[in-house]
């Protein structure tokens, strides 16, 4: 009788799987998680479908299925979503399975926890040893063996002697769960009117299957509070919950306030969790054992048992878009997952995206607005600086009237906030004697230096090199001049203001874990710092008591990149980092140093007039079909020198297909026209909301010309960045 084959998708970039026969011992159906043979190894792959090509059941080369795992299958909404990304992403479908994967394999079984408790009589010979063990586990209950030592401050080996006497037995101690069940009704809050109000249509939200809601809510309203409830009716209804947050967002502050509500802690996804904490957890999510997940991007991919709510908190945040491998939109993705799943998604925010805020004015995403700050606290008033008439003195960068405002709120015991969004000390250094620039030899970007880690840095690859005594051109000595701040020349200058105060910078690369950014987070709150330093890592969601001053530095940064985002960009950071003050005493100020005033972003910021923002943005944008009134995708060639590609993206935009929803622009040499050595150009396809966009690209792609010659093609739907 002829074997049953099936396609089984393998975590690699393919878009197909590969047959595989199944032994007859064996009962599979689509979604079982299977190990296969792949050349000379062994690999995880998920059984996809039946295989439909009838010839290869006569086909002797096939190989077998190895095994089952012992893991509950992946769901046909999982998979279905999976189908789906990969179609709208252009990405394999291997490599998206691959997310989906990502639970540690081959770790290895377990080692197991041994614990020993009290089971006989005491042993003949009695030590003085022997006699605080027997004295801590007299009350009959297990205990780990090396607590056991530690504690009482025994060799192993005294414990073992007890256990070949009979007086104790060894056991096998149950693992302390990924997390334990959330109690939700542990600490219901009291809420305010807009609060109870948006709490209760979230909650029949939870109860009615697919919908997407807009919490739209000023900084320090309580979005937390409310979403929570959401949270709290799905755990009710016994679903899993998806928090998902930008990756840096997820800091203890935010898992203590939930344990605060629920009485214990969610379960945590995020890239630093350790291979044995990811396998476990992955393994509780598709068990059903873990209730609520927060987690960053890659969390959507889990295979939950019952997923019932996704909650985006900061859903405007840039982080959410994934810029390598499988480029895709986490935002977005969690709409599709839920309407696949047919589950509620809420989009938290004060400063919603464009797209969301469309969609909500259109009535496709309902809007919960929180007007106010919970407690009556009044949103920070913010004042600008004009750089071009009160700016610092050369070679300074904080102006007169902004240390004046931080010398009298450090007299009050409060702290003060200065925001930059650039890493190091000066991102240019050049040479006085001779113009030298340090820059980087395999990017075309300038060398940040760095000089806590006493490096020029290159923030697109990673290379380093020491800082130099004297110019590598002209040999002058002592001619280096640092160009322009980073936060690391911001602190010399806050220490030469404030000599008193006690200063922290917080930038990624000063940081090494996400358990010391939540040390450094802690120590803040808790009052140990006066000045706070702080890149783009401040500007989210946390929350400092006594934080009442803001000043941003450089208000314009990012503000001229040729990036259509940009003024979205910095209306949202802006506004973001300027709600950090205040939240407790309503006393809050932000200062806006600007050489364009008169920006509307600026404008809008001052006045504290959102909606003019809103209204001249979106208007902008429906005149340049900018999404979401049109749809883009970016396809970034890149090659190992520049003629090769240069040519292919020439040749790849003769092959685009006219149509009349859809053009390309392009090539161009991408802004950042090397990096890692590689040259980069970019094509821009640009289409009607109604086209079809991935569906055109696949068209294109599959009669363009093929990849060569070490040239690289990365399509990316919906960009973000545009570098
Ligand atoms: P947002 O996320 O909207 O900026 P948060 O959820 O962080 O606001 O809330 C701001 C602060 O107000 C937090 O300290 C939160 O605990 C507190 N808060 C909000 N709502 C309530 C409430 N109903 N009862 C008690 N405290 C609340
Ligand atoms: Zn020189
Ligand atoms: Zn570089």
């Amino acid at each position: 009788m002829a074997k049953r084959i099936v396609d089984v998708l393998i975590p690699v970039a393919l878009d197909h799987g590969y047959s595989y026969r199944v032994p007859d011992e064996l009962e599979l159906a689509p979604g079982d998680l299977v190990r296969v043979p792949l050349g000379t190894r062994e690999c995880t792959g998920v059984v996809w479908a039946d295989s439909t090509t009838p010839n290869l059941r006569l086909d002797n080369r096939l190989k077998d299925v190895a095994a089952k795992l012992d893991t509950p299958p992946l769901r046909p909404e999982l998979r279905r979503f999976v189908d789906w990304v990969s179609g709208y992403t252009l990405s394999p479908r291997g490599m998206v399975t691959r997310m989906a994967l990502r639970m540690g394999e081959n770790l290895g079984p377990e080692r197991l926890q041994v614990g020993i408790r009290l089971a006989g009589p005491p042993p003949e010979r009695m030590t003085a040893a022997r006699g605080r063990v027997l004295c801590l586990l007299a009350d009959g209950l297990a205990r780990g063996k090396s607590d056991v030592s530690h504690e009482v401050g025994v060799s192993i080996g005294v414990i073992n002697g007890l256990i070949d006497e009979g007086t104790l037995e060894v056991l096998e101690l149950p693992r302390t769960p990924v997390a334990s069940a959330p109690d939700s009704t542990y600490a219901v809050p009291d809420f305010n009117a807009a609060q109870a109000e948006a709490a209760v249509a979230l909650r029949e939200a939870v109860r009615n299957g697919f919908s997407v809601t807009l919490l739209d809510g000023v900084t320090g309203s309580g979005k937390t509070e409310v979403y929570f409830e959401a949270v709290a009716e799905a755990i009710a209804h016994r679903r899993q919950s998806l928090i998902l947050m930008p990756e840096i967002a997820l800091t203890g502050q935010f898992l203590d306030r939930f344990a605060a509500r629920f009485g214990v802690r969610p379960a945590e996804w995020h890239s630093q969790l350790n291979p044995r904490r990811r396998s476990r957890t992955w393994h509780a999510v598709a068990a059903g054992a873990v209730s609520v997940v927060a987690g960053a991007r890659s969390a959507l991919f889990l295979p939950y048992a019952d997923l019932g709510l996704i909650v985006v908190d900061e859903e405007h945040d840039p982080a959410y878009k994934q810029d390598d491998g499988v480029h895709y939109h986490a935002r977005d993705m969690a709409v599709v997952r839920g309407h696949i799943a047919k589950i509620p998604v809420v989009l938290a925010s004060a400063t919603p995206s464009i797209e969301t805020e469309v969609n909500a004015r259109r009535g496709r995403y309902r809007r919960l607005h929180l007007p106010e700050r919970f407690g009556g606290a009044s949103l920070p008033a913010t004042e600008v600086i004009d750089l071009t008439r009160e700016g610092p003195p050369r070679g300074r960068f904080v102006a007169p009237r902004l240390a004046e405002a931080m010398q009298i709120a450090l007299e009050r015991g409060e702290q003060a906030l200065l925001f930059l969004n650039r890493r190091g000390y000066a991102p240019l250094t050049l040479c006085r004697a001779c113009g030298f620039r340090f820059s980087c030899p395999n990017c075309d970007a300038w060398l940040v230096d760095h000089r806590f880690r006493r490096q020029l840095v290159c923030h697109h690859c990673g290379f380093f090199t020491p800082r130099l005594p004297s110019c590598p051109k002209c040999q002058a000595s002592d001619s280096f001049v640092a160009c322009g701040p980073g936060v690391e020349r911001l602190e010399e200058e806050a220490a030469a203001l404030f000599p008193n105060a006690r200063i922290r910078v917080l930038s990624s690369d000063l940081i090494a874990t996400a358990e010391h950014m939540r040390e450094e987070l802690k120590e803040i709150t808790e009052g140990l710092v006066d000045i706070i330093i702080g890149t783009q890592l401040v500007a989210k969601g946390h929350h400092f008591p006594k934080l009442n001053l803001v000043g941003i530095v450089d208000a314009d940064l990012g503000l001229n990149n040729g990036d259509p985002r940009a003024a979205e960009r910095t209306f949202q950071l802006l506004h973001q980092v300027a709600g950090r003050a205040g939240r407790e005493t309503g006393r809050g100020i932000g200062y806006l140093q600007t050489h364009q005033p008169q920006h509307p972003v600026m404008r809008a910021i001052v006045a504290g007039d959102r909606e003019a923002f809103y209204v001249a943005e979106i208007a902008a944008r429906e005149r340049a079909h900018y999404p979401p009134f049109g749809r883009l995708a970016s396809l970034i060639i890149s090659g190992p020198d520049r003629p090769s590609a240069e040519g292919f993206a020439r040749r790849l935009a003769g092959a685009a297909p006219s149509v009349a929803a859809a053009r390309v622009l392009g090539p161009a040499e991408a802004p950042i026209a090397v990096i890692r050595g590689r040259h980069r150009f970019r094509l821009l396809a640009k289409a009607a909301r109604s086209c079809d966009l991935s569906g055109y690209l696949r068209g294109w792609l599959a009669c363009g010309p093929k990849v060569e010659g070490g040239v690289k093609l990365e399509v990316d739907v919906d960009p973000v960045s545009f570098l």
